[in-house]
């Protein structure tokens, strides 16, 4: 276990903060140190066919040690943190035996990790939390799940007597910004299916995510003298805030969970001249999804009719961009690649729990590049924020997973 605490400090303690303004690929040059790091590590394991591109994107094989044929699988993680809280100067606390109260995570500033809001920490009383000093996020998001991939590929080179197809093993950068699966070369990559390792508490197992699109609305206003304005000035807020009201109302994030779809205005900026508004739009279905996106469209298309005479031109402009999709039409077809993932879990003693993810992951995107890619528990939880924490016990049980997953794939009855 110690190993595993000293592997995972020695990633968190590297800041690797993505930038979404960045038009490069890593988007932060500081992304390097932990990826070069990374590839020094995985060839001084013994990995094979260790190879980090222009774009930081590092793979590595575990070659075979059976003789009969078996599928290729990989393993995915993301080493980049997100921008929404600082991932700089991480100096990590080991809380070991947690009794089930309040961490202090920060005296001087009187920041506490409690049970009392967060009530998952119950789940891991007795074991050993890595929690944050209360400055920074812990970036367990997703470096635990670099951790474990790396632990799981140690441990099956010093035990050969585990017998395991060809593994593959994917490192990205900018998963946080949406960009982890752009740059991704999946022909190279070369796999048969794939898991990211990506998700919060034990067990959880997700193949299943949001259809997602964005959209920008344009209102084109008048501006005239207020004191002259009469059958004259078009105000475009007013127009934006007639769009916004013929939103369903309960159809928003705040009143919606499970398989419930929403639309969620992220952006208002306007003048009387011009308005934009700016909106996502989410469902797990793909019927819906396209309901959704189809109101947009009518909705704007009503409005610019009921405006046609006074402004002679379309005053409300649309833009629809579909962002990924639900993964669950790549994955339903090859199934057995859940199940795996879901008797190796049992065979641990781990429940699995299977729910759909109300947002994306990179397995969402390479899963529509043609790499099939659930999405497993990597054990953290309270994602990028200060009150992140792992419980060292669920990156052990996560790095099992793996070699289990590896060693299930190659039996000859699955
Ligand atoms: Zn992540």
């Amino acid at each position: 276990m110690q190993h595993i605490i000293d592997r995972f400090i020695s990633y968190v303690t590297i800041d690797t903060e993505s930038d979404p303004n960045s038009p490069t690929t890593p988007s932060t040059a500081k992304q390097w140190d932990l990826a070069n790091k990374l590839v020094e590590e995985l060839k001084a394991m013994g990995m094979q066919d260790v190879t980090i591109d222009e774009h930081a994107y590092i793979m590595a094989t575990l070659p075979s040690n059976v003789e009969h044929e078996v599928p290729t699988i990989g393993f995915v993680s993301h080493f980049d943190t997100t921008p929404d809280f600082t991932g700089a100067n991480v100096k990590p606390q080991i809380v070991e035996n947690y009794d089930g109260g309040d961490i202090i995570l920060n005296k001087e500033q009187n920041i506490v990790l409690s049970p009392n809001y967060f009530e998952d920490l119950l789940l891991y009383k007795g074991q050993t939390l890595i929690t944050t000093d209360g400055t920074t996020l812990l970036g367990a998001d997703d470096k635990a799940g670099i951790t474990e991939i790396m632990s799981a590929m140690e441990y099956l080179i010093q035990h050969p007597e585990i017998k395991h197809g060809k593994i593959r093993v994917g490192f990205t950068p900018d998963e946080e910004i949406g960009r982890g699966a752009h740059k991704f070369d999946v022909e190279k990559f070369g796999c048969d299916w794939a898991y990211t390792m990506d998700g919060s508490q034990i067990g959880e197992l997700e193949y299943e995510n949001f259809n997602a699109a964005g959209v920008k609305v344009t209102f084109k206003g008048k501006s005239v003298h207020p004191g002259y304005a009469k059958g004259k000035m078009i105000n475009s807020m007013l127009l934006a805030n007639q769009f916004i009201s013929k939103l369903p109302k309960k159809e928003v994030p705040q009143k919606t969970k499970d398989y419930e779809g929403f639309f969620h205005v992220t952006d208002i900026a306007g003048s009387i001249e011009e308005t934009t508004v700016s909106l996502i739009i989410r469902d797990h279905s793909m019927k819906k999804f396209t309901k959704r996106k189809e109101f947009i469209h009518k909705l704007t298309k009503k409005m610019n009719k009921k405006w046609a005479k006074q402004f002679g031109e379309d005053i409300v402009i649309t833009e629809i961009k579909d962002q990924y999709f639900n993964m669950k039409e790549k994955v339903k077809p090859v199934f057995h690649i859940v199940e795996i993932a879901e008797k190796a879990m049992k065979e641990l003693g781990i429940t699995p729990i299977i729910k759909p993810i109300r947002g994306g992951t990179d397995g969402s995107q390479l899963s529509y590049m043609g790499l099939p890619c659930p999405n497993i528990f990597a054990g953290g939880h309270n994602f990028h924020g200060k009150y992140e924490y792992v419980p060292v016990e669920s990156m052990v049980k996560a790095t099992e997973v793996i070699v289990k997953i590896a060693e299930l794939t190659a039996k000859k009855d699955q």
